[in-house]
């Protein structure tokens, strides 16, 4: 019996847990999931600062002034970004002021450089020409965050200003998610390394790469294991490595009713086997299960199917042991650029190639030549095409789902 794509889905990600959490370096928490909640070690800003280059001044010396009535005031000081402030600005006085420089005593708004001009003897008077409210262009401090406030929750994904947050707030190192250590395992006499030129029969073993890309892709950590030969004892001994060394282990090959798959009876005999089959296409035969409770994923051979398979499986369940809360890429309504014919039992996920027709509509069509050219298909293809089970004719014009592998899980 074949499972639903669904179904198969939620079987996967059941047996999945997140993982522990790690201390690393502050700019390898970018693109993981945070595993605790930061708070500032200090008052951002620190210190109430100029947000413009102008003058420090007291708002009240200037209610009334303009273009007609512009107001002198004494300029006692200059004050730079990274100097301490240490002059007091008095009724009818400015201090000329840096972008990010502290604001002195006081002076309670800044006055921009553009609404002012100098008065002779150069520099020491200035006219301004503009009045100011209470506080302009002054960054408060504890404005973004007060010391010991927090800026970062657990569960959420870092992104660069996640790490500038990190950094402001004091820490050169923080606690996420450890990154899943994936197994990867090809299995097929026909398999060569990409070293080799295949000789008769033999094909190179594209599948490891492949896989290895799309763990690394997903936020894993791929262990890429020598070509497994067609033989149970080969498949044994590599599953056995496998489990003990990763956290999921992702195979390709070996999983359908042909007379050498033996993925499935030795999966049997170390561990679990939950399915076998999914109600989709490409990847009818794909393998759930668990040896010494590390979970199991066989994808079919085919290129195609692999690379799918991972997709819709295996990517999910790499980011929920990551910690990450979205699981599902967007998806797009998109009108079918021309007829496509299927069997009506499956569901199917076909390569296909998204543009946008006018402003607010979206076409697509089948990527490359699919039986013949997989992978090229899949390179020029930017999403998957998904035609639902029960029907088996869509003309074009249809309006029909596409999952788009050009955006990410956490995009709306
Ligand atoms: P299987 O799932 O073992 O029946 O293989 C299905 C198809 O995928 C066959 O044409 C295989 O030659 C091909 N295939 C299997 N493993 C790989 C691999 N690692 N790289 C590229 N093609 C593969
Ligand atoms: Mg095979």
């Amino acid at each position: 019996m074949s499972l639903s794509v669904e179904e198969a889905r939620r079987q996967v990600l059941g047996l999945c847990r997140r993982l522990d959490a790690e201390r690393v370096p502050l700019l390898q928490a970018l693109g993981r999931v945070l595993a605790v909640d930061v708070h500032s070690d200090i008052d951002i800003a620190p210190f109430d600062n100029a947000a413009m280059d102008g003058f420090a001044v007291r708002a009240a010396d200037l209610a009334g002034a303009g273009n007609e009535t512009p107001v002198s005031l004494e300029v006692i000081a200059t004050i730079a970004a990274g100097s301490a402030a240490t002059v007091s600005v008095g009724s009818g006085q400015a201090a000329r002021i840096m972008t990010g420089a502290p604001v002195p005593a006081g002076a309670d708004a800044v006055v921009m450089v553009e609404h002012t001009s100098h008065e002779e003897p150069e520099g020491r008077w200035v006219q301004v020409r503009r009045a100011v409210a209470d506080g302009e262009h002054i960054r408060r401090r504890g404005e973004e965050v007060a010391v010991g406030g927090r800026v970062l929750s657990a569960g959420e994904a870092v992104g660069p200003a996640a790490v500038g947050l990190l950094a402001a707030t004091g820490h050169a190192g923080i606690q996420v998610y450890r990154r899943p250590r994936v197994a990867v395992l090809s299995t097929g006499d026909e398999l060569v390394e990409v070293t080799e030129r295949p000789g008769p029969g033999r094909i190179r073993n594209s599948n490891s790469y492949t896989l290895a890309a799309q763990v690394l892709a997903a936020g894993g950590v791929p262990i890429r294991f020598p070509i497994v030969p067609d033989e149970p004892e080969a498949i044994r001994a590599a599953f056995r490595r496998a489990a003990a060394e990763a956290d999921f282990i992702v195979a390709s090959g070996g999983v359908s009713v042909g007379d050498f798959d033996y993925v499935k009876p030795v999966l049997e005999s170390l561990g679990e086997m939950i399915f076998c089959e999914v109600a989709m296409r490409p990847g009818k035969s794909q393998t759930l299960g668990a040896i010494d409770g590390v979970p199991f994923f066989g994808l079919s051979g085919s290129p195609t199917a692999a690379l799918v398979g991972f997709e819709i499986f295996v990517r999910p369940a790499l980011r929920l042991l990551q910690g990450r809360s979205a699981l599902d890429r967007p998806r797009a309504v998109a009108r079918l650029a021309h007829e496509v014919t299927k069997k009506a039992d499956r569901r199917y996920f076909l390569r296909a190639r998204l543009t946008r027709a006018d402003e607010d509509r979206l076409s697509v069509a089948l990527a490359g030549s699919q039986p013949a050219a997989p992978l090229t298909a899949a390179h020029q293809g930017n999403c998957l095409l998904v035609l639902p089970e029960g029907t088996s004719r869509f003309p074009a014009g249809t309006s029909v789902e596409v999952i788009r592998l050009d955006m990410g899980e956490e995009a709306i």
